[in-house]
């Protein structure tokens, strides 16, 4: 891959004259943005939704793009909070992936209004460059909600909301500490990315029979003993995992008076693994877990499946561009990617499983506590410094963008790369 600072290597369009031309076309869109967009973010802040509630947070995105002159597609695909804006025409699609959903009781603790504030900016950025070159080329802001527990760029993608997409770009905050422990230390900055687990979650009732504990116990059939039951089976399985595998769950609703026999148990498990093939197997297992404690038990249950999170794709040549955009407009220290699963899952994944993508990672000033999806990450990501971050990510993006929109060699080595993985990983 040629080098962006060796402008005898790659096309005109992507020698870093040019690139510093087009990040001046970026940073100046960006720059005009930040005030409106910022109260846009702060708004978002302010009135956390959790998963398939972002209504505040769509309608407030669609109406500040729509006063930006875009054409915005409201519920987009039939989901009631996703948006869509495509600009543009001819040439490559890039997608550019927005969240804003927030977490149950600790509001942005992952962040997500700083993912819109980027994926916005980034928008704006590389949609004024297009214009002011006048080249083909075609970007899609995809509003993405439910990025927690509920998988919404899976039904997006099921959907085909990235049907026709040639790659798809987004940048997740994160305190310094998790890209590498000692990122602050060495002065990393950003990180390219790694692969994520591979995630399905459950809902899981069992239904007994309710009766009194003492006076005839033998007439009930104890729900709660279903539930405690499958605790102890997957437990079990535990030992017999893989080593990165996790399986983890919760009691949702059950009994609360100790001398009646419960008849209703509802809990909720998640179960992860490092390939959605590997998790295809790992599920089997887990269910029969739920299946043998209603046996055991004379319960029935009723398992309800969310939407698989698979793992995420890493193309390496894409991470490694955006590093080297990074470093040279930033002086900063990137990390293009690293070859480790994270212990997390992302629905983008299920992205990578459509196009080439990157999720990238850049770190926002914490203390060494802070940990993502806590309500030390929510202070860390409501301030100026963090927002101003996000944006600069923006410019980042832009011009990840721009290059595969532009610069054909780069793309080709990119979707063969990418051809090559997700053949490996379909039967995974
Ligand atoms: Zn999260
Ligand atoms: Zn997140």
């Amino acid at each position: 891959m040629g080098s962006i600072a060796d402008s005898s290597s790659v096309s005109p369009q992507t020698g870093i004259d040019r690139l510093k031309a087009i990040q001046e076309i970026v940073e100046a869109s960006i720059g005009t943005a930040s005030t409106d967009l910022r109260k846009v973010i702060k708004h978002i802040y302010d009135n956390p939704e959790i998963a398939f509630e972002e209504y505040i947070a769509h309608d407030t995105i669609c109406k500040y793009l729509e006063d930006q002159g875009f054409q915005v597609t409201r519920k987009a695909y039939g989901v009631e909070t996703a948006f869509e804006v495509l600009y543009g025409k001819g040439g490559r699609l890039v997608s550019i992936n927005a969240e804003y959903d927030a977490l149950p009781g600790i509001g942005h603790g992952c962040g997500h209004h700083l993912i819109a504030a980027t994926s916005i900016a980034a928008f704006l950025g590389v949609t004024a460059a297009i214009k002011q070159n006048g080249i083909q080329g075609r970007v899609q802001l995809l509003g993405c909600p439910a990025e927690e527990n509920q998988g919404g760029k899976a039904v997006l993608c099921n959907a085909g909301a990235l049907k026709g997409v040639d790659a798809a770009v987004m940048a997740h905050p994160v305190p310094p500490q998790q890209i590498v422990p000692n990122a602050v230390e060495d002065g990393i900055t950003s990180f390219g990315g790694a692969s994520s687990l591979a995630m399905l979650r459950w809902v899981v009732e069992f239904h007994g029979k309710a009766t009194h504990a003492s006076a005839c116990p033998h007439l009930g059939i104890n729900a709660f003993d279903a539930a405690v039951a499958a605790y102890n089976n997957i437990a079990l399985l535990r030992q017999q995992t893989l080593p990165e595998e996790r399986i983890h769950g919760v009691v949702l609703e059950g009994p609360t008076v100790p001398n009646t026999i419960g008849h209703y148990t509802k809990c909720v498990w998640i179960a992860r693994s490092p390939t959605r093939g590997k998790l295809q197997a790992l599920s089997k297992r887990v269910l029969a877990c739920f299946e043998a404690a209603a046996t055991a038990t004379g319960c029935t249950v009723t398992v309800t499946e969310g939407n698989m999170y698979t793992d995420t794709l890493v193309t390496e040549s894409l991470c490694n561009r955006y590093a080297e955009i990074t470093d040279s407009i930033e002086g900063q220290k990137t990390i293009p990617f690293i070859h480790r699963i994270e212990p997390g899952s992302t629905d983008f994944g299920n992205v990578t499983y459509e196009c080439p993508g990157i999720h990238a990672y850049y770190a926002i000033p914490c203390s060494a506590e802070t940990s993502v999806h806590h309500q030390t990450f929510t202070a860390a990501t409501g301030t100026e410094e963090a927002y101003y971050l996000a944006l600069k990510q923006g410019t980042m993006l832009a011009l990840t963008a721009w290059d595969l929109l532009t610069d054909d060699a780069f793309y080709k080595e990119v979707k063969a790369e990418w051809d090559v993985t997700v053949k490996k990983h379909s039967f995974a």
